[in-house]
């Protein structure tokens, strides 16, 4: 990475520089500005004596709030966690430290990961550094606007609906969120542990691919990660001009919420990509109207579940109480105080459809719709490279534009969650500039464990 003799250390204080320098747009909750330098010069020494470096020498990253860094504090950007220290690194963070990569902070995201503006932080919104009126995306807000400001050289966020690929779109960066099961989550706070996955900010490709094959592949730490080898992306994914097959869902671009020049700008790149010799058709989708819904089943009952370790018993905030108070108040008022109102309308949401009288009405037919979800994909993959669709409806909105109408905030998901709902990887790569100044990308999906595909072909529509 660096060239001089101090190159590492030289990085390492720019971006402290440049963090500094952009404190108010509420990336970091936290700057490891010590232990970046002392890490920079013992990785700038080993260099120099000559010593084998690893694949992310000196590469600055930083860490979303949910991902744990031993014998730093974590909180999920919530109050629950005040004061709470890692006990451990997450697998993906020893895999970062390990290749010589240098921690510079731990970034703020909206709380336990739930949100798409970061307006539900515990410790103040993020703001987008195009347009310090607009939210930068969320959840991984911080991560985001990290890569977008120049405040690091790769961010990792975690994606559980959305959270890598929207944010990426609201800055005009690459955001990738891998097959669920290719990164461990040893070490990533749970949201609902059956979508959440690691995911990679980046300015480009290459460092997106360079850094998912340091962080993917097995763990003894994680039964639900793969054993499949990890593939060398960096060399995988070598330019390739082959025409591509790419599907579309008919529905995606005629959807009533979209954004009316989104619409058009994609409409019009999707027959430059076959002027260009791609074959782009268009698939029928009928359950568009049943993801957000099925999503917001499911993750809230996980959430119900995740979150019930909370309880100000174990860890973190505890109330204060009155010599009146028992067990369960004590839950109670911690778990009052401790969480914000967003989580708390998730936790009771996932609650009631787990209820035992609404178990069949909600979360199994959820389930339901889910497995047809998954069977329709199948049939997709036989025949294409690809899925293309907008990754969000919207540019970045204006901060409190939405905050008061989840659902309003829930149905703008409505492009990103399918592909954590089917666990296929998926991509936004920044590819246009709305009129009115912002930036938005598309969204690409590919089969299971095909992040060599879909990397590729990323590679070619970026670089033309
Ligand atoms: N916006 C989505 C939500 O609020 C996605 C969150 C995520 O991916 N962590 O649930």
């Amino acid at each position: 990475m660096a060239e001089n003799a101090d190159g590492c250390s030289v990085a390492v204080k720019h971006f402290l520089a440049k963090i500094e320098k952009k404190k108010h747009l509420n990336a970091f909750l936290e700057v490891y500005t010590e232990e970046a330098l002392e890490q920079a010069a013992q990785l700038d020494a080993d260099r120099l004596a000559g010593k084998l470096l690893g694949k992310l020498h000196g590469v600055v990253v930083g860490l979303k709030d949910v991902i744990c860094y031993k014998g730093h504090k974590i909180s999920a950007s919530s109050q629950i966690l005040e004061n709470f220290t890692s006990i451990y690194s997450a697998t993906a963070t020893e895999k970062l430290l390990a290749e010589g990569a240098i921690i510079i902070g731990r970034q703020n995201c909206d709380e336990f990961a739930m949100g798409s503006s970061n307006e539900n932080s515990a410790f103040g919104n993020v703001k987008n550094a195009l347009d310090e009126s607009r939210v930068p995306g969320g959840s991984s807000g911080g991560s985001a606007v990290s890569v977008q400001a120049g405040l690091c050289m790769v961010s990792l966020g975690s994606d559980t609906g959305g959270s890598v690929r929207q944010p990426a779109d609201f800055c005009g960066i690459v955001g990738l969120k891998p097959t669920y099961g290719r990164i461990s989550r040893y070490g990533l706070i749970a949201y609902a542990s059956s979508f959440d996955q690691i995911g990679i900010f980046a300015n480009n490709i290459d460092d997106a691919a360079l850094t998912l094959e340091v962080i993917a592949g097995a763990d003894d730490f994680d039964s639900t990660v793969s054993v499949k080898e990890v593939p060398v992306y960096t060399t995988a994914i070598a330019k390739n001009a082959a025409p591509k097959r790419f599907a579309y869902f008919k529905e995606v671009l005629e959807h009533e919420g979209l954004d009316k020049e989104i619409a058009t700008t994609t409409k019009k790149y999707i027959a430059t990509l076959q002027a260009a010799g791609h074959v782009v058709d268009a698939v029928d989708f009928n359950l568009l109207e049943s993801v957000v819904p099925t999503y917001y089943i499911l993750t809230t009952a996980e959430a119900s579940s995740n979150l019930s370790r909370f309880d100000g018993v174990k860890y973190g905030h505890r109330a204060k109480l009155n010599s009146t108070d028992d067990l369960t108040s004590l839950y109670k008022k911690s778990r009052s105080e401790g969480f914000g109102k967003e989580v708390q309308r998730r936790i009771l949401l996932g609650t009631f459809v787990l209820s035992s009288g609404y178990y069949d009405a909600y979360f199994t037919k959820a389930q339901q719709v889910r497995r047809l979800l998954c069977d329709t994909t199948s049939e997709i993959f036989k025949k294409y490279d690809a899925i293309i669709s907008p990754t969000v409806p919207t540019t970045a909105f204006k901060v409190g534009e939405k905050s008061d109408d989840p659902i309003e905030m829930y149905l703008a998901d409505i492009y990103t969650v399918f592909s954590n709902l089917v666990g296929i990887p998926s991509i936004s790569i920044p590819l246009f500039t709305h009129s009115n100044g912002m930036p938005f990308g598309l969204q690409l999906m590919a089969n299971h464990f095909d992040e060599v595909g879909l990397l590729q072909i990323s590679k070619q529509l970026m670089e033309g």
